[in-house]
């Protein structure tokens, strides 16, 4: 027997201690349950996360998400067999009928599709990352991610003055054991570089878990002193193998207002943040940036991306993340396709709202020699859903810092459940 005979929703707590869904599939006596993450830089063309707007929790409840569970998408897929994900995922985006799931909200259709992808991994006796490779129907094999850690938060997710949203660190050894062992390593370096160099109150944590200094207040501050941080931990900051490599969420459209960008205390055009960048890719190893421009701006992605490209230093030639550009979204990812916008697609399962939709476009992704970035949100579940999917595509994760146990339970979940190198 593998249909679907119950379904059940209740409102939990994210991270941030705002309210989310959680759902819990039921194939008879086998379960899957799955919960919602949230972001808070969202971006503009994002599926609608449905909120109840009332008085209770400020607005923030989720309940109406959790009565369209039961009311609306159980009766729908009672006796539906979960074998079928897409055809599971295309009924409910049937029943809301709109571009972004405001009627049924992203948040509701998510937490059932996850759901239904764990109690079939359960019912076919795999782990979820073997299940969730077989659904892709790729022609790859799972293996573990190359890990980034946000060591550093500003923008939206912090109380202070840094532009940039995430300052990652990407240890490239073989083994995941050493990578996450070398992140936490720098991790508690840098606590202890940010408290000699900025004193008391500099090494609170955001809301990934990276630090939050008040008194760090620019780019090229943070990269100094991760490099530091990247030193005093014994590793070598670069590119290749065995190496530190640096990654940025510059997350622009947060600084973005009128054709300008604010950052740092000034105020830049696109062509000087564009140099800007150019001038941090030569001096620092940095290997990725997400999200350069503002969310509308595919050509200046394009720009940053043409100019990697052409540079005959292979180590100035880094990925450009598209986040709030491509939103996980088909037409948004084609478009970056057809203009060069990006060579990598973060993969947010709720920027869509459906498994289905998000494989769909990682195949999109693949097939157009992009790699993909499988990612948290800012608010997170102590679900490590994204940890299986990761390993499912073997390219690339970012999960916050090695420290809050939303974030750590991704990590943790790798490290403990795969024995894959
Ligand atoms: C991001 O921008 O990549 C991110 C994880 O933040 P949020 O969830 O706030 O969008
Ligand atoms: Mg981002």
């Amino acid at each position: 027997m593998t249909h679907i005979t119950d379904i059940k929703a209740r409102q939990i707590l994210d991270s941030r201690g705002n309210p989310t869904v959680e759902v819990t599939v039921f194939v008879g006596n086998i379960t899957g349950t799955a919960s919602v993450p949230s972001g808070a830089s969202t971006g503009k063309h994002e599926a609608l996360e449905l909120r109840d707007h009332n008085k209770e929790y400020l607005g923030q409840g989720v309940t109406k998400a959790i009565k369209n569970i039961e009311k609306k998408i159980k009766p729908l897929l009672l006796g539906t067999d979960v074998m079928l994900q897409r055809e599971i995922d295309s009924l409910m985006i049937e029943k809301d009928k709109t571009e972004n799931k405001s009627r049924l909200g992203a948040n509701a259709i998510l937490g059932v599709s996850l759901a239904c992808a764990k109690v079939a991994a359960e019912v076919k006796g795999l782990t979820l990352y073997e299940h969730l490779n077989e659904t892709l129907l790729l022609n790859r094999n799972p293996k573990m991610p190359r890990c980034f850690f946000n060591i550093i938060n500003g923008g939206k997710h912090a109380d202070n003055k840094l532009s940039f949203q995430e300052f990652m660190i990407s240890p490239n050894f073989s083994s995941i054991t050493k990578n996450i062992q070398a992140a936490s390593e720098i991790y508690h370096h840098l606590k202890k570089d940010l408290h000699e160099k900025y004193g008391k109150g500099t090494t609170n944590v955001g809301d990934e878990g990276g630090f939050a200094p008040e008194k760090l207040n620019n780019a090229e501050g943070a990269l100094k002193i991760l490099m530091k941080a990247i030193k005093d931990a014994k590793y070598k900051p670069g590119r290749n193998k065995n190496q530190i490599g640096i990654a940025i969420d510059c997350a622009a459209s947060e600084f973005y207002n009128k054709g300008m960008y604010k950052i740092d205390g000034k105020k830049l055009s696109k062509e000087k943040l564009l140099h800007f960048y150019m001038k941090l890719i030569k001096k620092y190893p940095i290997i990725s940036l997400e999200d350069p421009f503002e969310q509308e701006d595919f050509s200046s992605f394009a720009q940053l991306k043409q100019w990697s490209d052409n540079q005959k230093n292979k180590n100035h030639k880094i990925q450009i993340v598209g986040d709030d550009l491509t939103v996980t979204n088909r037409k948004r990812i084609e478009e970056a396709i057809e203009k060069d916008s990006c060579n990598c697609l973060l993969l947010k399962v709720n920027q869509i709202g459906t498994l289905t939709e998000a494989l769909d476009v990682a195949r999109l992704a693949y097939e157009n020699r992009w790699k993909v970035m499988v990612s948290h949100r800012s608010g997170e579940t102590e679900d490590p859903f994204i940890a299986d999917l990761a390993v499912a595509l073997g390219d690339q994760l970012k999960a916050g810092a090695p420290c809050r146990g939303e974030r750590t339970v991704k990590y943790n979940h790798n490290l403990m459940n795969f024995s894959i190198s």
